[in-house]
């Protein structure tokens, strides 16, 4: 690469100038909300799909949504780095999850593209139309559907307005008896990358502009449900009780004693219902929920074996039952160790903030299509890191243009790296075609 990289000042603020624009297409008029196939949303596809054709690349839109834009290797068999991330929001949100690994990435193919250089690999960029799932509670709805794994049950879905997603789909053009012409051929894919917002206060809090992702953190959620016995609250001495509600606030708090054992480890119950709960009625039945989740599959479930047991011990003393049932389970997704050094390279080469010369690479707490891609090639991430005491899904989300710029100059060089001939096993197995 002959030319120099932008100033990291120059492609911050554009990158940041575009995450303004498209936070304008809110299906609130108060706060950043977009949900899959509101209007607003569809008028967010429509300006990722300029930036892209802007940027030099062919741009189509897949069949439940998403926008993706391609710019072809110098080599017609070669196969296809896919970067991205989504820019569906959840309520009241943030304007730079999801959108800030779009916006990164078209960056750097329309610099590629005012430079005239193709590389040995083709780039993808997929703004993934739904993750969030906050309309109709379908998390990773496109990057599945990219896989072929979406279930068409999920067009029966109901948004809170009882609108079907099946409705929803015909109502924004898309033909939701063709969801399966989503897929790709994934043999085509040679790795995946995505940039993210960290959502969280390590690297701010270390003085870190970007972090290396070593795994995405899986994680189950489970209803508990505790039975005890209604009775009057003024006529039931208290040792002949058997309150539901007494017996799920041990459990809660015997869940968060356990899953603050350190590391990546965190538990949280998030959700708790009294049925037919009234002030003078001792609680018969309660409902609640458990989310564990650990960068490792064998941290998370050492933790909530040890947590369950304890919750069905307190069962077991105050004369309660309890239930338990597993809604949702994701594994712990590690992220490629080539990807990882070469992110770390790229880092380095850019001299992007990093105390002591150190690239910190840190776990994902937070799920992201990247797990979702994990199941067809590598997969790496890059974090950038948030202002604002490293909040997100919040309002006050905040990311520095310095540091968007920062990122958008690691990408370049990791592109530059990925095109290095033998520079790593994506482009090793790409020459050899298999
Ligand atoms: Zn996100």
């Amino acid at each position: 690469m002959s030319r120099s990289l932008p100033s990291r000042s120059e492609l911050g603020r554009e990158i940041l100038a575009r995450a303004a624009a498209l936070a304008r297409h809110s299906d609130s008029a108060t706060n950043y909300t977009r949900t899959y196939l509101t209007p607003a949303h569809q008028a967010a596809a429509r300006d990722i799909a300029r930036w892209m054709r802007e940027a030099g690349m062919e741009v189509r839109v897949d069949a439940v949504g998403s926008v993706i834009g391609r710019y072809a290797a110098n080599d017609a068999g070669a196969r296809t780095l896919l970067m991205g991330s989504h820019f569906d929001s959840v309520r009241n949100g943030g304007r730079y999850d999801g959108v800030l690994g779009i916006l990164v990435p078209i960056a750097c193919v329309a610099e590629l593209n005012a430079r005239g250089e193709r590389l040995p690999c083709a780039i993808e960029v997929a703004a993934f139309a739904d993750e969030e799932g906050a309309r109709f509670q379908t998390s990773f709805l496109a990057s599945r559907a990219m896989l072929g794994r979406l279930d068409p049950a999920v067009l029966e879905r109901r948004d809170a307005q009882g609108v079907a997603l099946r409705d929803a789909m015909i109502v924004a053009g898309l033909d939701p008896a063709r969801i399966a012409e989503a897929a790709i051929d994934t043999s085509r894919l040679g790795a995946y990358v995505e940039v993210h917002i960290e959502q969280g206060p390590v690297l701010l809090d270390e003085g870190h502009a970007l972090g290396v992702v070593t795994s995405i953190a899986g994680g189950t959620r489970h209803t508990l449900t505790v039975r005890g016995e209604s009775g009057h609250a003024g006529t039931v001495p208290m040792p002949r009780r058997h309150d539901a509600l007494a017996a799920a606030a041990e459990m809660v708090l015997a869940i968060e004693k356990r899953c603050a054992a350190g590391g990546s480890l965190v538990g949280t119950v998030g959700m708790l219902e009294v049925k037919d709960g009234t002030g003078n009625v001792i609680p018969g039945e309660v409902r609640f929920s458990a989310d564990i989740r650990a960068g490792d599959d064998a941290t998370r479930e050492a933790a909530e074996a040890d947590a369950f047991a304890a919750c069905e011990s307190i069962a077991k003393r105050r004369g309660v039952t309890l239930e338990r049932t597993r809604t949702h389970h994701v594994h712990a997704v590690p992220c490629a160790p080539w990807l990882q050094d070469a992110l770390a390279r790229a880092i380095e080469a850019i001299d992007a903030p990093r105390p002591r010369n150190e690239v910190r690479r840190l776990p994902s707490g937070a799920g992201h299509d990247a797990m979702i891609l994990a199941e067809a090639t590598e997969v790496g991430m890059l974090f950038v890191r948030c202002g604002a005491g490293g909040v997100s899904h919040n309002p006050a989300e905040t990311v520095d243009a310095e540091d968007a710029g920062a990122a958008a100059q690691a990408l370049l060089t990791l592109l530059a790296l990925l095109a290095k001939k033998g520079s790593g096993s994506f482009l090793a197995r790409a020459e050899k075609g298999t």
